[in-house]
């Protein structure tokens, strides 16, 4: 009978690979805590429409990338696509919303039905940071300065640049959308499906398009920046001051408007050369009109995404991941004979309450005493416990073996183990 396989483009994470999803899940959770920002967990399932009312009908992900289906019911839902909208219902469902600044993150995977590619899959991993209530620049800035920290924290400072853009008013993007309709109109026939379709619909879509011949062509297009409002305006370049004045550099792109329709004035991603055409590895921007548009009191909002799998690959590419990531095993147990086999696990039970930081396997399923110790070699801990028969008088003894080339050992009582095992595991290249 043939295997089943995994559906394309959704990826199984294996044991070799979840060390360093732990390691950039522990670096951020502990980051965005250290900010003040709460944990928000909700479902992966919604209604369709929480999508379309916030994405909007006329962008990528809800006109081709969705999940879609209608359930047993007829209910039509989708498959999450992104974390801000189920975010904001749930904040607003259970009235974290009203009269409250809210500081949330939260991660878990998207689906999108992409063509898949390295840095783009079907089920892909965002972590997400969402604040409400507070409609300045500062708060904008906190969220650019917490991705800056991230980078800094995982060594990448040096491999992502930031691009910001202030991208008006819905008013103001309905005026521009009309001056670049009536230009792209004199361009129709050398534009892309996708842009030809979107010309009237939603013309600011095509700024976004990845096709290079569309690309070329916007270069003559009305610029956004003509359009904006003088409100937005000043928030702005209040924004670039607070940047500046904590250092972060960063440089203006007029044609950055992002894919999701929710967004107002200010917008950003973070973009890395590493990875080819996958090279936004965070995104984010203010987004006041969610809210109400989803049936909320008028809130100002602002909040950034960033891709798990595409932060993951950087750092395997660029070679920023702590030996001590993969050093997952500290001590193998095991017996030299059959006959005191018994007392492992028992052992290992009382060493991992008296000794909690240290991981311990013990072994199991018996086997010669080599085959064991071959285990113990490639179990990838840095110290063998092996308990021996007893001798007919006198006390039980253990040996603790360095799991090295030499393989030294020294006997001990089982009063001076965790003592002495301490002192074996500090005497191995411990990382840190
Ligand atoms: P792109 O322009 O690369 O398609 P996007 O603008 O669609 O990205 P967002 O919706 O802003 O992306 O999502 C935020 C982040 O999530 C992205 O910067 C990226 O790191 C990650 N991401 C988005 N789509 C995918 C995907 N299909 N596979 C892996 N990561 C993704
Ligand atoms: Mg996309």
């Amino acid at each position: 009978m043939s295997k089943i396989q995994a559906i394309r483009g959704m990826n199984d994470i294996l044991p070799t690979e979840t060390p360093t999803w732990q390691y950039v899940e522990q670096v951020t959770q502990a980051l965005v805590q250290s900010y003040g920002y709460r944990e928000i967990r909700f479902p992966v399932l919604e209604q369709s429409q929480l999508f379309k009312r916030s994405i909007g009908e006329v962008t990528d992900i809800v006109e081709k990338e969705m999940y879609s289906f209608a359930d047993r019911n007829g209910d039509e839902l989708s498959l999450r696509p992104e974390g801000t909208a189920g975010c904001v219902r749930a904040a607003e469902q259970h009235g974290l919303l009203y009269n409250q600044q809210q500081r949330l993150w939260y991660r878990g995977p998207m689906f999108r039905h992409e063509r898949p590619q390295k840095g783009r899959y079907r089920q892909f991993h965002q972590v997400g940071i969402e604040s409400f209530g507070m409609a300045g620049p500062d708060i904008d800035a906190e969220i650019i300065l917490i991705s800056v920290a991230l980078w800094r924290e995982l060594g990448l400072s040096k491999n992502v640049r930031l691009e910001i853009n202030n991208i008006g008013t819905a008013a103001d993007r309905r005026a521009f959308g009309a001056a670049l309709t009536a230009f792209l109109q004199q361009h129709e026939a050398d534009l892309d499906e996708d842009s030809q379709r979107r010309l009237l619909s939603n013309p600011l879509r095509v700024l976004d398009s990845k096709v290079p011949a569309t690309q070329a062509l916007l270069v003559n297009a009305p610029s956004l920046v003509e359009y904006v409002s003088p409100e937005t305006v000043a928030h702005y370049d209040q924004l670039k001051k607070l940047l500046r004045a904590n250092d972060v550099d960063f440089v203006e792109n007029p044609r950055l408007v992002r894919g999701l329709d929710y967004y107002n004035n200010m917008v950003f991603e973070w973009i890395t050369d590493e990875l080819g055409a996958q090279g936004t590895v965070c995104a984010g921007g203010r987004y006041d009109s969610l809210v109400s548009q989803l049936g909320g009191r008028g809130t100002p909002a602002v909040g950034l995404a960033f891709g798990m799998e595409r932060l993951v690959l950087l750092l395997e590419t660029i070679g920023q991941v702590p030996d001590s990531v993969n050093q997952v095993l500290d001590v193998y147990l095991l017996a030299s004979d059959a006959a005191v086999a018994d007392q492992v696990l028992k052992l290992a039970e009382e060493l991992r309450a008296r000794l909690p930081d240290v991981r311990l396997m013990s072994h199991c399923g018996g086997g010669k005493f080599n085959s064991q110790l071959k285990k113990a070699y490639n179990s990838g801990a840095r110290v063998a416990v092996i308990v021996d028969t007893p001798p007919d008088t006198g006390e039980q003894t253990v040996r603790v073996r360095q799991l090295d080339e030499e393989g030294s050992s020294e006997a001990v009582t089982l009063q001076n183990l965790d003592a002495a095992l301490l002192k074996a595991l500090a005497q191995t290249s411990a990382p840190a």
